[in-house]
């Protein structure tokens, strides 16, 4: 290998600098680095493995491995559980393997020539080594912000084999490679949270007139191309100045909050509820006739009605003013905007507490 080198080293960091899709799981995003390392070392198996916890570890969690096909989760290791996708993963607990998972948080390359008899991996004799045929074994830790965060291991069947330098080294790239790819992997995630909140009102949870903007967009483009009618809600709490005078602006973020829940309540998964802002709200109801969203609304009235909005010991009640209109696929938006905002006021003038269809 030691003169071939430089060759490996420059295909490796080609192939790791590759634009991948990180919004997969692990094996997707990390197979082409191991494959290639698997072949360039001519070893067995090559397997990434994560801590739980970086900074508590009880696990070490197999999240990658060259065994697995075409980069995918074997399906028995799935599951639907978002808060913990890895739970089914394959897993070694510190406390059964506490010499080996020190030295991975050392830090230091283990090159375990006779994986039977080297210190470090001894602890995997009889339950691991021999049932799957492992003889020697050169384990890299891959780091992140300088800590320990998981560990690439290289695995040979052949017997004994004498590691060099130039071996571990090209190992010790593999797992930097792998902690690139993580490190992208965490900034998409990131990425995902801040585009969820930007679309997103602070106050009440609610999408924003961002998201609205967006989704009427597809909308539009969807019932004109079906043929079905789209309908919009818009709501104006009555009188929410004298909450907040009387109240104060606290309580009046309450009443927000309370309000909009109450709402969502009562609308469909599929209708967008955005908060205009301040006190003004609305609904987009899809694939919903001008008759369907004022019994919609008429709902809403009563159920705003009806809500004791409860903060501490205060007990409040709100009423709101509706505004319905079907929304003008031909014309941009903001003219059904104005049509909506146009009922509200017509509401308004009505004496509050009703819905005004136009
Ligand atoms: P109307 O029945 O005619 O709609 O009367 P109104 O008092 O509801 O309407 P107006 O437009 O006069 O007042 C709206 C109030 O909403 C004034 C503003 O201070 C309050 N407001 C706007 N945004 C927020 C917010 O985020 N939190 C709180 N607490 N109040 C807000
Ligand atoms: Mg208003
Ligand atoms: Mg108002």
């Amino acid at each position: 290998m030691q003169n071939r080198l430089s060759e490996l080293t420059q295909r490796l960091r080609r192939i790791s600098s590759e634009e991948v899709d990180v919004s997969g799981e692990y094996p997707s995003f990390l197979s082409d680095i191991i494959h290639e390392g698997q072949l360039s070392l001519g070893i067995d198996r090559i397997s990434v493995w994560l801590f739980d916890d970086i900074n508590h570890p009880v696990k070490l969690i197999n999240v990658a491995n060259t065994d697995w096909p075409a980069g995918q989760v074997p399906s028995h290791f799935q599951t639907e559980d978002e808060e913990d996708p890895l739970a089914f993963y394959p897993s070694l607990k510190y406390t059964d393997f506490p010499i080996y998972f020190s030295a991975i948080s050392s830090g230091v390359s283990i090159a375990a020539n006779d994986a039977e008899q080297d210190e470090s991996t001894l602890e995997f004799n009889g339950i691991y080594l021999q049932p799957n045929g492992i003889t020697t074994m050169l384990d890299t830790v891959i780091f992140k912000n300088g800590i320990p965060l998981g560990v690439v291991c290289c695995e040979g069947r052949g017997g004994v084999r004498e590691w060099s330098e130039t071996e571990v080294a090209y190992a010790e790239m593999i797992a930097d490679c792998c902690s690139r790819r993580l490190l992208v992997k965490e900034l998409w995630q990131l990425q995902q949270k801040l585009r969820l909140l930007a679309f997103q009102d602070a106050l009440t949870g609610l999408k924003n007139r961002r998201y609205l903007m967006d989704f009427t967009r597809r909308e539009i483009s969807r019932h004109l191309r079906n043929g079905s009618t789209l309908s919009a809600v818009m709501v104006d709490l009555d009188h929410f100045k004298r909450i907040n005078d009387k109240y104060g602006h606290d309580v009046g973020d309450v009443v927000l909050r309370q309000f909009s829940e109450c709402c969502l309540q009562i609308l469909r998964t599929e209708d967008c509820l955005c908060r205009l802002g301040g006190e003004e709200f609305l609904a987009v109801l899809p694939a919903t006739k001008l008759d369907d969203a004022a019994t919609v609304a008429e709902r809403l009235r009563a159920a705003v009605e009806a809500l004791v909005i409860k903060h501490g010991a205060l007990r409040l009640q709100i009423t709101a003013s509706f505004g319905v209109c079907e929304v003008e696929l031909q014309q941009p938006f903001s003219q059904s905007l104005k049509l909506a905002d146009n009922a509200v006021y017509q509401a308004k003038r009505a004496g509050r507490n009703c819905v005004v269809v136009v």
